[in-house]
């Protein structure tokens, strides 16, 4: 499954199977787009911006997970706009918490001082994890809370909404 980049590069949607890639103009699976994007070769909306795409996957994210609309719209833009499609360029996510980074300022440390390609400057300082006892379910709870608070919605909601997110991320697979 290496191959498959965990969300769709343009609108975000998870990849979890086969079924929901995009096809190629000769017919096989795309690797980076989802299958209502990305058919034949071309994006199905060529002339989509990260505001329709947001407001799009906002309204799916609200009624899924009981957060306010506008909330869910900012959310969607935030991860949106760091997509292939939209920045140009592969930003890294953090492997253990889902964060994008995008500069070296985002990026933790290497015992020898050189920023990170894989973990946040939150979850990985000199080499090692900054929680290296945390488990899967210590994290949801943690982000669960802290999304339930910012996002307005209830922390069961919360706690599915990250726990779908972060099982796609290296550390917990
Ligand atoms: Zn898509
Ligand atoms: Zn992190």
């Amino acid at each position: 499954m290496s191959t498959i980049p965990g969300v769709c590069q343009s609108c975000g949607m998870p990849l979890m199977s086969p079924s929901d890639l995009g096809t190629e103009s000769d017919g096989t699976p795309s690797t980076q787009y989802c299958t209502y994007c990305y058919q034949n070769g071309e994006f199905t909306d060529p002339t989509a911006t990260v505001e329709q795409m947001s407001e799009k996957a906002g309204e799916i994210i609200s009624k899924m997970y009981e957060m306010p609309l506008d909330k869910a719209i900012e959310l969607s833009r935030m991860q949106i706009q760091n997509l292939v499609r939209w920045s140009g360029r592969v930003i890294p996510s953090c492997e253990s918490c889902g964060m994008p980074l995008v500069s070296d300022h985002d990026a933790g440390t290497e015992k020898d001082g050189t920023p990170s390609t894989r973990y946040c400057t939150y979850c990985y300082q000199n080499g090692a994890f900054t929680e290296p006892d945390l488990t899967f379910e210590t994290m949801i709870k943690k982000y669960a809370t802290m999304f339930a608070s910012e996002y307005g919605m209830p922390v069961n909601k919360a706690e599915q909404m990250v726990s779908q997110f972060t099982s796609t991320l290296p550390r917990w697979r």
